[in-house]
């Protein structure tokens, strides 16, 4: 704290990532990152910007990139905002659409970034509880809303909502922006991208981060209507002209243009989230049916933060979160084969003794 500080910053209350631990032999199944790595082409077109062309600014407008998003995901070059991981996209989001007379909803548990934008841009909000299964129901956000943010899947529980039930949201609330944040999508859920092009008020928003491996790249996209794009691109202008850097533009449209990688890749993620689910069932533990690349798990005899620190104490680190409602959950990230029997096996350890 200082007397510098300016009042804004005296309220803040920053989002906690998850750890970056630099420990050998570390299981580090804590931020849902891929344990593949990304497309070798991607990596070859970032390798290939570390040229004299850095001393150049890249495209403010990211043109070929926005047009290699719209080409694969089949809306317009003018349907398409990128940013500096989806993170920086949502609060642009946040600020250029979401602050309203009436307050903006999202669920009682879900990504704890929300509540950050809300005080950073002082936005009004008011959190809608998930149901006794941990699942979001739909009928709950019949009610006033300025805007709406809803995870699908949401985080930190991994259930997805089905695209009949975000068409039902955006129903109910025509004249709300709603923000469905997709970033773990690719691992099982529906993507509300079709729905663009018949409703005005959504905005899709995506990420390179997980399932195209690319986190360290920082690479977030937004779809939807073209005036809800320009409302993000006022706010980015006023910001940061060059969010993405040239190897970040390049490696992105390399691992658009590499779909086989990507399709393997997040099968393979798949599958071992499968395992992993099984592992775990057979240890005892409650597992939601999860839709992304993580599960959401909790053992009715042990409280979550002692098995997460019995976990650390074998090198395998998880996410725990002491929040209300899911302090007795443990968020594991779908790792490799090998990290995933080891994660397994140190539980077996931990829970088998006294
Ligand atoms: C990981 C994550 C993001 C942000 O990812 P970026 O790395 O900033 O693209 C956004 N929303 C949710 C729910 C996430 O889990």
């Amino acid at each position: 704290m200082s007397r510098f500080w300016s009042s804004l910053t005296h309220g803040l209350s920053p989002y906690v990532p998850g750890e970056q631990p630099r420990m050998a032999e570390l299981v580090k199944l804590n931020t849902n990152e891929s344990p593949f790595g990304p497309s070798p082409r991607a990596l070859e077109a970032i390798r290939g910007e570390a040229t004299d062309t850095l001393r150049l600014y890249p495209d403010p407008q990211a043109s070929a990139l926005r047009a290699a998003l719209a080409s694969y995901h089949q809306v317009r070059s003018e349907q398409v905002f990128v940013g500096n991981g989806s993170d920086e996209v949502l609060a642009h989001a946040f600020a250029a659409l979401l602050k309203h007379d009436a307050p903006l909803l999202f669920p009682d548990i879900t990504y704890s970034f929300y509540p950050v934008y809300c005080r950073l841009f002082g936005i009004a909000y008011e959190t809608v509880p998930l149901d006794q299964a941990m699942q979001i129901r739909v009928a709950d956000y019949r009610r006033p809303a300025g805007a709406l943010v809803i995870p699908n899947p949401n985080a930190p529980t991994g259930v997805a909502l089905s695209q009949a039930e975000i068409v039902s949201l955006l129903e109910e609330h025509p004249d709300a922006p709603v923000v469905i944040d997709e970033a773990y999508v690719d691992f099982g859920a529906e993507t509300a991208i079709p729905l663009v092009a018949s409703h005005p008020n959504l905005l899709v928003v995506q990420t390179m981060s997980k399932s195209r491996a690319l986190a360290g790249l920082r690479v977030g996209y937004a779809i939807g209507h073209a005036d809800l794009i320009e409302a993000l691109t006022r706010v980015k202008d006023s910001f940061n002209s060059y969010p993405l850097g040239r190897p970040a533009q390049a490696g992105a449209i390399a691992s658009l243009e590499d779909e086989a990688y990507f399709q393997q890749s997040r099968a393979r993620v798949i599958e071992g989230r499968e395992r992993l689910g099984r592992g775990l069932v057979g240890l005892g533990f409650e597992v939601l049916p999860s839709s992304a690349n993580f599960v959401f798990a909790r053992h009715p005899a042990h409280a979550g933060a002692a098995l997460a620190t019995a976990l650390r104490q074998r090198a395998v680190i998880v996410r725990h979160f002491p929040a209300h409602r899911i302090s007795d959950y443990l968020r594991i990230s779908v790792g490799t084969d090998g990290q995933i029997d080891r994660l397994l096996s140190a539980l077996s350890d931990i829970l088998g003794s006294p």
